[in-house]
């Protein structure tokens, strides 16, 4: 998608701080961190949203969560961690490229 932020920083057109990647997907920090540690795990594939997830998505969708431990371990967040996925404007969607935030260190509980 061309005029997509995700698709241009998985193609390398727009600088970002990986964390990780792997055939499927990238995982790389927040350029506003609502948390001391904020990374955004983002699949390689332009799926717009969770609305817009088919059958066919389940392997990803399965990888994501599978990988998802690992990262944010390695990422120091040894003691857990919470993750979100925004969905649409009603829910407070600004990257219309799915993808699930891991946010960790000083979060209020809510
Ligand atoms: P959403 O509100 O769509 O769930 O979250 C989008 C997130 O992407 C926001 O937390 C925002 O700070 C982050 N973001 C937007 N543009 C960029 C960018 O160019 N680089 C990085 N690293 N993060 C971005
Ligand atoms: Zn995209």
């Amino acid at each position: 998608m061309d005029d997509c932020i995700f698709c241009k920083i998985i193609e390398g057109d727009v600088p970002c701080d990986l964390v990780y990647q792997d055939d499927k997907l990238v995982v790389f920090r927040d350029i506003r961190p609502k948390a001391k540690t904020h990374l955004l795990l983002v699949p390689k594939l332009h799926i717009k949203s969770l609305l817009e997830v088919q059958g066919e998505h389940g392997d990803l969708l399965s990888h994501m969560m599978l990988v998802l431990p690992k990262i944010a371990i390695d990422a120091g967040l040894k003691t857990g961690f919470r993750t979100v996925i925004n969905t649409g404007p009603g829910g407070g969607q600004e990257v219309d490229h799915l993808h699930l935030h891991v946010l960790g260190g000083g979060l209020a509980k809510f």
